[in-house]
């Protein structure tokens, strides 16, 4: 406990969110299908969620308007993800310093921009460590501040303690369904046992976020730029008028 301890003092330090540690057993096949024999090694991963902005996720509303979705960008992809993979650098050297493995896998590590997908989903890890569930918009949702997280993940062979997995809590809801432009959602509800394009299709959201990005943005202009599915989620949306809120549990 007083590494696991250690583990959040350090998170803590770089205003990480939520900060869980995953039992891999169920997924080993699924990560060394994916990411390769090297997921083989570490029993356990330790996920580090953090939080975005409220505003610049409810700005995305605006769809059209080229600066906030610029802006929305850069929160993520240059300001969020570099935070949490400095977060994960250092848990992973206290980790190393305490004997185990440790090997960070970044916020983001986009390796196929056919499937958009990186070396590993961090959505597994956090799923697993109690942080959420895999939502119908196949994000990982969380209690707390609903999809509007991006995670880092450190996969490990220390002998930590585990979380325990959520249940899926997305029940009739269809706002995500309904809201995204692309129709990339099928509704169904998350089922680990069946393959990704159960709940979504991945071309469908690409392509669209493609022809944005030719349309609106510029074509060197890379990075998920939609976020619906994100922003409109009642999860994790401020209920305060203003879309004003307090620190949540996770
Ligand atoms: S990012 Fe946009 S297009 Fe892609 S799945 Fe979400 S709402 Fe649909
Ligand atoms: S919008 Fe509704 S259905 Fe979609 S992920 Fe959130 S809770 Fe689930």
């Amino acid at each position: 406990m007083i590494v696991e301890k250690e583990i959040h003092k350090i998170a803590k330090k770089y205003h990480v969110d939520l900060v869980g540690v995953a039992d891999l057993s169920p997924a080993t096949s699924h990560l060394a299908h994916q990411g390769g024999a090297i997921f083989k090694k570490y029993p356990r991963a330790v996920s580090l969620g953090f939080r975005l902005v409220n505003e610049v996720v409810e700005s995305i509303a605006d769809h059209g308007n080229r600066a906030l979705v610029m802006n929305y960008i850069h929160h993520i992809y240059s300001v969020v993800n570099q935070r949490l993979d400095q977060a994960a650098i250092a848990v992973s050297k206290f980790i190393m310093e305490q004997g185990s493995l440790a090997f960070p896998v970044p916020a983001s590590q986009v390796l196929s921009y056919e499937t958009y997908t990186g070396l590993v989903p961090h959505k597994t890890a956090a799923h697993l460590a109690g942080l959420g569930w895999v939502g119908k918009n196949a994000l990982l949702v969380t209690k707390g501040y609903g999809p509007r997280v991006r995670f880092a993940t450190i996969y490990t062979d220390a002998p930590l303690a585990s979380g325990t997995p959520e249940n899926v809590r997305c029940g009739s809801c269809r706002v995500c369904v309904d809201a995204c432009p692309a129709h990339a959602f099928t509704g169904n509800n998350f089922n680990e046992e069946k393959p990704r394009d159960y709940i979504y299709d991945a071309a469908a959201c690409n392509g669209y976020m493609k022809e944005r990005r030719l349309s609106l943005l510029g074509k060197n202009v890379f990075g998920g730029n939609c976020g619906l599915c994100i922003q409109v989620c009642p999860f994790g949306k401020p209920k305060r008028p203003g879309n004003r809120d307090k620190k949540a549990e996770g």
